[in-house]
């Protein structure tokens, strides 16, 4: 009988596993997840709680409606089921990105407790904050930086959120950031002050 042994390949090496990436960038992987009302600051947030962490070294990648619902999820609208489906890749992808040793920030109103929940489980407890950047709406609806609440109030978007799709405050988060009372300024360095611990770099205890 002939032997298959020839067509068997070993493995010479495993894959290398998320404690090594670590350690080449000197940094602990976590998943920096910013949930709120569009116009509440996430955005703008996320871009100087980047350029903060980079000044210190830590290598980050911003997730954001941007380059996800124009690449990956340029398929998903704004249903409730498309809503999950948008939040599971996000959360599947900031995983990869995890496992590579990355920081992600990502800015995604991320509507109710259900949606957040499935975030929170695909990434898991450990590696999830979640950070609620908080303004009451009519301060969102007044800043309109992308005049999408006089679209939205004119009929002409449908399921906003806020406005004719629902928007769950979140009751149990790791920080909540009331971006009408404070300066970016000040709401960077909230931000930075929390997550700054989680993401030191720390050698496993063998
Ligand atoms: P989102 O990403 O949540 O839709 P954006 O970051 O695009 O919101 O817009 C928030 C707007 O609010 C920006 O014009 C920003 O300059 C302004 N703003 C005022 N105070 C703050 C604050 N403390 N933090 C973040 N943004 C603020």
């Amino acid at each position: 009988m002939q032997s298959h042994s020839e067509n068997l390949f070993p493995v010479h090496h495993e894959i290398l596993d998320r404690t090594v990436k670590e350690k080449l960038l000197q940094q602990r992987a976590r998943v920096v997840w910013l949930t709120g009302l569009s116009g509440a600051g996430k955005t703008t947030l996320a871009k100087y709680l980047e350029e903060e962490l980079f000044n210190r070294g830590f290598l980050t990648q911003i997730l954001d409606g941007d380059n996800i619902r124009s690449g990956v999820n340029n398929n998903l609208g704004f249903s409730d089921a498309d809503r999950h489906e948008n939040i599971r890749r996000i959360a599947e992808i900031s995983k990869l990105f995890l496992n590579c040793g990355i920081i992600t920030i990502n800015c995604f109103i991320s509507p109710t407790d259900d949606i957040r929940a499935i975030a929170r489980r695909i990434i898991g407890e450990e590696d999830f904050i979640e950070i609620y950047v908080n303004a009451p709406l009519a301060v969102c609806e007044d800043r309109d930086v992308k005049g999408l609440y006089s679209k939205a109030r004119r009929g002409e978007i449908k399921e906003f959120t806020g406005i004719t799709s629902p928007f769950e405050a979140p009751r149990q988060v790791d920080l909540e950031i009331r971006t009408d009372l404070l300066t970016i300024g000040q709401s960077v360095a909230k931000i930075l002050e929390f997550v700054l611990p989680e993401i030191l770099y720390r050698e496993m205890q063998a």
